[in-house]
Order: C-alpha cells, then sequence, then structure tokens
C-alpha cells in the first residue's frame, strides 16, 4: 500500500539551522492493520506522517501511495492523493469550530465528489451513529468535549471510505477513559484499513498495533510484528478504585463516613448539614472536591483491572464502496456568495465594528474622488467675463480693409470693433442713488435672434425692440460687484424682471426675461449692437452732451438707427461712404455739399443734407459703413459673434481667408485652467492621500480579520480543500463585505455630499453624479478583493504542514 524509498526531511535547508529530520528512511506498509510509529518527542514522527501523507513534500527520496508515485513538484496533484486515499486524524482534531457536526463531516464527502444530499445524509448518519455521535449532529464543534471532537475527526476521515488512515497522537489531548475509547474506535478501523498510528505512549502501541517502527532522530531504530499483550495497563486516574485503597476509616455513629487513604492520614474536617446541603471545611490545606455527578472522578467500589482483549467490544464499520471518487470544488458560484453573506451575518460584535471600518473608509473614498472631480470640472461660470460666442480677430494696420473683408465672408455675423461690453445705467426711480445713474449694470451684448424660449428661466421672449432678455450669469456678476443691488433687495435673478436699463439716446431697454444660458449678457436687438456700443464709448469716458458737436471728436451714428425721428430738410440722406447730414439748426457751421475738417479714415467727410428732429441732438449722421470706420480709428481688434453651434464654421472659414482668429472663451477657459492647476494637483495630491489611506485601512482589517481565519484555512488545506476554493471562501466573504459595508458607505456618503453641494459654501467643492459614485465603488470592489486575497495567496502558497505548524495565532 504504502512504499518509502531513501526519505530525506530537512528543514532550513542550506541554512545555519538546518535540521536533518528524516535520514534516509525506507519502508513498506501493508494493505490493512495498525501500524505504530512509535518514538519520543522530536523524534520526526509528525515530519513522517506529513509526508506520507502529503501534507509536506520531501527533500529526497520517493514515496509510492497504491502504487501511485506522489509528485513531489505538483501541489494539485498531492492535494487530490491526500483527498481520495487518504483520512486524517490530528492530535488537536482540526475541526471547523463554528460548524456543525454534520457539516464537517459532510464536508469530507464533498471533496470526494458526493453531492447527492440524501447520499450525504445516509452516509454522515450512519458514522455518526457508528461513533456513537448521533445527539451532537446540529451542534456546533467548538461546543464538544475532547473525547467529542476526536470521535468528529475519525468520523470525517473515515467516512470518505480512504485506502489510508493517518493518525497523529490521536490521543494526546484526550483523558484515559476517551483515549482507551478513540483507540478502540481505531482497532477496529484497522481490520478493514491500514492505519498508520503515530503514537509516544508504549503501552498504546504495544496492545493495539499489529506492527511497530520505532522511530528515533528520523531513522528507524526497530521494525518488528508485535505480538499482543492480552492485557492492557491503563490507569484511568478519573476512576478512584476504592477496594484498592490501603486504608479503610469508618466512622459509625448514627451517621456513616469513609475515609480511604493509602497513608492512613488522619483528616480533620468540620461538616454541617443545614437545608439539605453538606458544608465541609477541610483544615490542613488539603484540597478539596466534592464528587457529585458531574464530577469527572468516580468512585468505583472495586479494585482495578488491567484492560482485556475481551473488553473491546469489537463494531464493525461497514462503510460501502464509494465509487469514481472524484476530487472535487465544493462550491459554485451560488454557494460561494451565499456562504460570504452567511459568514458576515455570523459576524461577532467585534467582527462588526470592523465592517464599521470599511463603511468609514468607503466614505472616505467617496468623498476624495468627488472632490477631485469637483477640482478638474469646469464651470463656465467660473471664468466667463465676456460673452462665450464672441472671438477675436486681430486686425493689425489698416482696420477698415480688413473689416471689409470679414463683410464679404457672411453679412450675417455680426462683427463688432473692440470690445462687445457695455454697462447700462439701472434705473430705479425710487432711489436716488439709481435715479442718478450711479448704479450700472454691466455685462456683453449678444443678439437676441440667439435666445429660445427653452433659454428661458422668467418672463417671456421680448416683443419690440426696447425689450431686453438678461441672462442669469450676467447677474450674478453685477449682484457680486455692485452692493447697491444687494442693499436694495435686489438680488435674485426674478427680481430683475421688469426694470429697465438705460443708455443715453436710447429709450430705456425694459427686461422681459431672463435667460439660463450661463453667459455674461445682455440680450438685445441685433441692429442695436452697434449703434449701442458706439454711443455707449462715445460717452463713456467723459460727460458728455449730445446737443452740440464736438469738432475735436464728433459722434458719428447710423441714418438706420435714427431715419425714424429725424426728416430731411434740405439735400439727401448719406447714401454713398464718408457723407454726413447735420442738424439744420448748425447749418451755418457746416455748410451743404462742403468738407467738414474730421476726417475718416484719412478720407474727407462731405456733409449732403439737414434733418430735424425732436430730440435734442446734434450729431452727424452716416451710412452704415463711414460710422463703423469712425469708430474703428480707436481700436485694434475685431469681435465676432458667431453662437456655440455655428463657432467651428465660422472659424474655419477664417481660416480660409487667412484671417487670425483667437477663441476667447477657449483661451479664457485655458487661462482659468492655468490658474487652478496648483488647486488641481493640491487636490490630486489630497485624493490620492485620503484614498490611499483608505485603502490602507481596508487591507489592515482584511488582514488582521485574516490572521483569526490562519488555522480554518490549514484546516480546510489539510483535509484537501482546493486552493481556488479558499480563494472562493475569500472573494465570497470580502463582496459580501463590500456590498454591506462599502456600499451603503458609497451611498450614504453621497448623499451627505450631495446635499452638501447644494449649500453655496460647498458648491464647487463635490460633484456627485453617476459616473462618481461608480468609479468610486469600482476601486473599491476591486481594491477589497485584491487586498483581502493578498494574504490568502501568501498563506496557501505554504505546503500545509507549514500553516498548520504557524503557531502565532492560536
Ligand atoms: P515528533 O512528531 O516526533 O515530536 P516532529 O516531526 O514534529 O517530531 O519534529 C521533528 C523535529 O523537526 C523537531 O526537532 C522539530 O523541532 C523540527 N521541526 C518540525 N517542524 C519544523 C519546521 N517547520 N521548521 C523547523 N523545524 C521543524
Ligand atoms: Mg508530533
Amino acid at each position: 500500500m504504502i512504499t518509502i524509498n531513501n526519505l530525506h526531511k530537512y528543514f532550513n535547508r542550506h541554512k545555519s539551522n538546518e535540521l536533518h529530520v528524516i535520514n534516509n528512511v525506507s519502508l513498506s506498509l501493508p494493505d490493512k492493520g495498525l501500524v505504530s510509529l512509535l518514538g519520543p518527542s522530536g523524534s520526526g514522527k509528525t515530519t513522517m506522517l506529513n509526508l506520507i501523507g502529503s501534507l509536506d513534500k520531501q527533500s529526497k527520496g520517493d514515496i509510492y501511495i497504491c502504487d501511485e508515485k506522489v509528485k513531489k513538484h505538483s501541489s494539485r496533484k498531492r492535494d487530490k492523493l491526500r483527498t481520495l486515499k487518504i483520512g486524517y486524524i490530528f492530535q488537536d482534531y482540526k475541526l471547523i469550530d463554528d460548524e456543525s457536526v454534520y457539516d464537517n463531516v459532510a464536508l469530507s464527502l464533498k471533496l470526494i465528489g458526493v453531492k447527492n444530499k440524501n447520499v450525504i445524509k445516509n452516509k454522515v448518519e450512519y458514522v455518526l451513529d457508528k461513533l456513537d455521535l448521533s445527539r451532537y449532529k446540529y451542534r456546533p464543534c467548538s461546543m464538544l468535549s475532547g473525547g467529542e471532537r476526536q470521535r468528529v475527526g475519525i468520523a470525517r476521515a473515515i467516512i470518505k471510505d480512504p485506502d489510508i488512515i493517518l493518525a497523529d497522537e490521536p490521543t494526546g489531548n484526550l483523558d484515559s477513559k476517551n483515549t482507551i475509547e478513540v483507540m478502540n474506535i481505531i482497532s477496529n478501523i484497522a481490520k478493514e484499513k491500514l492505519v498508520v498510528l503515530v503514537t509516544h505512549e508504549q503501552n498504546l502501541a504495544k496492545f493495539y498495533a499489529n506492527r511497530i517502527i520505532e522511530f528515533n532522530d528520523g531513522v528507524i531504530k526497530k521494525d518488528y510484528l508485535n505480538d499482543h499483550p492480552d492485557d492492557l495497563d491503563y490507569q484511568i486516574e478519573n476512576k478512584f478504585y476504592l477496594k484498592d485503597f490501603k486504608y479503610k476509616e469508618t466512622i459509625k455513629n448514627g451517621s456513616n463516613i469513609n475515609i480511604y487513604s493509602n497513608d492512613n492520614t488522619k483528616i480533620k474536617l468540620d461538616i454541617v448539614v443545614k437545608n439539605g446541603n453538606y458544608y465541609i471545611k477541610a483544615y490542613d490545606n488539603y484540597l478539596t472536591e466534592i464528587i457529585d455527578d458531574d464530577s469527572k472522578i468516580e468512585f468505583i467500589d472495586e479494585h482495578y483491572k488491567k484492560i482485556n482483549k475481551e473488553d473491546i467490544n469489537s463494531s464493525e464499520f461497514n462503510l460501502s464502496n464509494i465509487k469514481n471518487k472524484k476530487y472535487s470544488s465544493i462550491f459554485n458560484i451560488f454557494s460561494v456568495f451565499k456562504r460570504g453573506f452567511q459568514k458576515v451575518a455570523n459576524y461577532s460584535f467585534f467582527k462588526k465594528i470592523l465592517l464599521f471600518g470599511f463603511f468609514i473608509s468607503s466614505g472616505f473614498i467617496l468623498y476624495a474622488t468627488s472632490s477631485y472631480f469637483a477640482s478638474i470640472k469646469i464651470l463656465d461660470e467660473e471664468f466667463i467675463n465676456n460673452s462665450k460666442n464672441y472671438f477675436l480677430v486681430t486686425s493689425g494696420n489698416n482696420k477698415v480693409k480688413k473689416y471689409n473683408k470679414i463683410k464679404n465672408i457672411n453679412e450675417d455675423y455680426i462683427y463688432i470693433p473692440g470690445s462687445a461690453d457695455i454697462s447700462f445705467n439701472f434705473i430705479n426711480e425710487d432711489l436716488y442713488q439709481f435715479y442718478n445713474n450711479e448704479v450700472k449694470f454691466t455685462s456683453s451684448i449678444a443678439p437676441i435672434e440667439d435666445i429660445n424660449k427653452k433659454d428661458l428661466l422668467y418672463g417671456r421672449l421680448p416683443e419690440n425692440n426696447n425689450e431686453i432678455v438678461v441672462d442669469i450669469l450676467a447677474i450674478k456678476r453685477n449682484v457680486d460687484s455692485n452692493s447697491s443691488y444687494k442693499n436694495e433687495g435686489i438680488i435674485k435673478p426674478k427680481d430683475f424682471l421688469n426694470y429697465e436699463l438705460n443708455i443715453p439716446l436710447f429709450d430705456n431697454f425694459k427686461i422681459v426675461g431672463i435667460s439660463n444660458k450661463i453667459d455674461n449678457s445682455i440680450y438685445v436687438n441685433k441692429e442695436y449692437i452697434l449703434p449701442l456700443l458706439v454711443i455707449y464709448n462715445y460717452s463713456k469716458d467723459s460727460f458728455i452732451s449730445y446737443d452740440y458737436i464736438d469738432e475735436e471728436n464728433p459722434l458719428f451714428i447710423n441714418y438706420d438707427l435714427f431715419k425714424s425721428d429725424i426728416k430731411i430738410v434740405k439735400g439727401r440722406k448719406p447714401n454713398n461712404d464718408y457723407e454726413i447730414i447735420v442738424n439744420y439748426k448748425d447749418r451755418y457751421d457746416y455748410p451743404l455739399k462742403k468738407n467738414i475738417s474730421y476726417k475718416i479714415n484719412k478720407k474727407k467727410v462731405k456733409v449732403v443734407g439737414y434733418y430735424e428732429t425732436d430730440k435734442n441732438i446734434s450729431i452727424f449722421i452716416t451710412n452704415n459703413n463711414t460710422y463703423i470706420y469712425n469708430y474703428l480709428k480707436n481700436t485694434n481688434n475685431l469681435l465676432v459673434y458667431a453662437n456655440i453651434h455655428n463657432k467651428n464654421k465660422v472659424i474655419e472659414e477664417f481660416h480660409n481667408n487667412n484671417l487670425k482668429i483667437d477663441n476667447t472663451y477657449e483661451i479664457d477657459k485655458k487661462d482659468y485652467k492655468e490658474s487652478k492647476k496648483e488647486g488641481i494637483n493640491a487636490s490630486k495630491v489630497i485624493s490620492i492621500v485620503i484614498i490611499s489611506i483608505s485603502l490602507v485601512e481596508c487591507y489592515l482589517i482584511s488582514r488582521s480579520s485574516f490572521l483569526s481565519k490562519i488555522k480554518e484555512v490549514g484546516t480546510y488545506r489539510a483535509i484537501g480543500v482546493k486552493k481556488s476554493d479558499i480563494y472562493k471562501m475569500f472573494i465570497g466573504e470580502a463582496f459580501a463585505i463590500t456590498s454591506i459595508a462599502s456600499f451603503s458607505g458609497v451611498i450614504l456618503s453621497s448623499y451627505v455630499l450631495n446635499k452638501l453641494s447644494h449649500i453655496d459654501m460647498f458648491k464647487y467643492s463635490f460633484v456627485i453624479n453617476i459616473n462618481v459614485v461608480l468609479f468610486s465603488i469600482i476601486i473599491i470592489y476591486i481594491f477589497n478583493l485584491v487586498t483581502s486575497l493578498i494574504p490568502v495567496y501568501m498563506l496557501i502558497r505554504k505546503e500545509p504542514a507549514r500553516i498548520l505548524s504557524r503557531n502565532d495565532i492560536d
């Protein structure tokens, strides 16, 4: 059954503390019978048994089990061999303590591929009955006595009908009564199977074994067939045989007290009987123990008698052969996760506190992710100063030529010399400072044609040229920069509805709608944009009156804007470039058909007519080109308006015409990003630090809870559970922990952060959206799974014997 040739085992090979524990052992063992490996402690018996049982691998030499050579280098092959052919019985039982007797024994069957529930039930019940364990069937093993546990260990070993039973000091932790019981069972098993029994108790070996191999310092000293003695002198220390005591003294005086001793000790006792209880006081410092039904010690009114062959009741184990044994996984996908959740549900109070650690750290991970995403997210409202729909054409010399070139590209675009920024006077007739035009409303102006109904947050679209729409970002910028609004309680976008804005020479503009384009703009009729800018820029720097003409710096404005307000009384309207008409009251200063002294674009400007008007204005009125030519004088740049949607098309057209353009929005965005870069980097570092700390915390928690499982893992490996099954157990548990603790941590903290981000103070601090939450959850799951598997990987690389001998965990 077993053949061993020239076997060697070293520990700490090639190190200074090298130990040669098994030294060139060869032997051959039969198909059945009890072979005892007898030797003093430290002689290498356990090591030998571990090698035979594939719990460890030899340094040199060959082992054949059932004519099959044990493959030294394939741990899977050795697992398979151990599981299918060998039943192991350990000194310290190695049961799964928190599982029931039934489950411990059934596991053994599952490992060899018995999956049918009824078959398992019949076999387990049969074996438990044979070993007198039936009444403990559903009890967790942790609640059994030593003798009971060892019987479960035996049940687990024999139920799979192995060819060989290996027992390493199976009675080493038992009292003598249980020792005899367990040895009786083992000797019965040995009638059918090969049992290799390791022991240092010579009398046990002599009484039970068929063959004794005496072992010392890793070598076989003697190997002989054992002719059994007829009886076993095995004093059972918890039985007091009263007839064997030398002295007996009886005190009779109504009561009847017997005193047994070997040295005729005179004792001094006070005994009080009260209310049916005996109270005994001993003098002389003797240890006093009361013997009742629950005591371990038993008084027997007999002489001690050696155990006789006939006393061993010979019971048969009739384990019907299990055919087609197959080394099997004990889990499927479903049972992996079910087991994981069950484990977590059964956690002790202390371990549930560990769950709280996962809960907290996942909250921090979400926090860090969320604030990092917030730092890299740039909102228009953070940096936009001008309307985002303008871009800049750098014009250089000969501005008029360039302007005309641009105009030829597409008449529909709006071209603005200089800047599209404007300040209106905010009208609030109730208040002095507003009344005196001291409160300004400043923003870019853009065409109302770009606003749809769906862009409106409040109010309506304009119905005439003096109604306008203002964007919420323009309102926010003005409220933030001018305390007058706050002082008057005009703060919220809605408050601005129906107020009026003013620019000289124009009727008041009424705010009828508030848009939500997050653009710093006032939206007015497209035709008004340039005249508004011309007049605003003309008036902004100094106190200007429009009822006389400033010869140095006259105001030119276009005929189209004023045509309904004026009447031509002499001459004709200004059809051509560089022609003007003048207020009739100024006719003496500016004679008809004469040039004026002021030049535009180095060209002479000619008076071609006079107008009269109800308005009190003295300005030069020209065609559309001329007033713009004049306006171009003071500017280097041209702005082109193209809404977001056709911006790329405009850029391409300009590019094809060799015009250099700057996309102001993108440039501002880039500049702003650049200015935030340090902040982003800082936030990146902080986020990475927080995430790392949280993950390390999770790792430490996993690891600390892993320490308590090393013993269990060792047991699983020793009885043959596959490595992949061990991984599955931990995956199931990590998944359950993550789903219960981390997942809820993420959900709760995203709820809290989301609430916080609605508070103005934290508005830009967190981003909570599905991406952030998913991202956090995914890293947490991945990391929890990985970190919980690292210690498992480190552990189960080792031979099962190494795992079992780790004693830093008990
Ligand atoms: P026995 O079972 O006969 O008491 P063991 O086989 O347990 O003896 O041990 C034999 C010798 O090998 C002892 O000196 C023991 O200290 C040593 N030994 C056992 N396991 C290891 C190990 N994992 N590393 C180093 N030395 C070991
Ligand atoms: Mg040992």
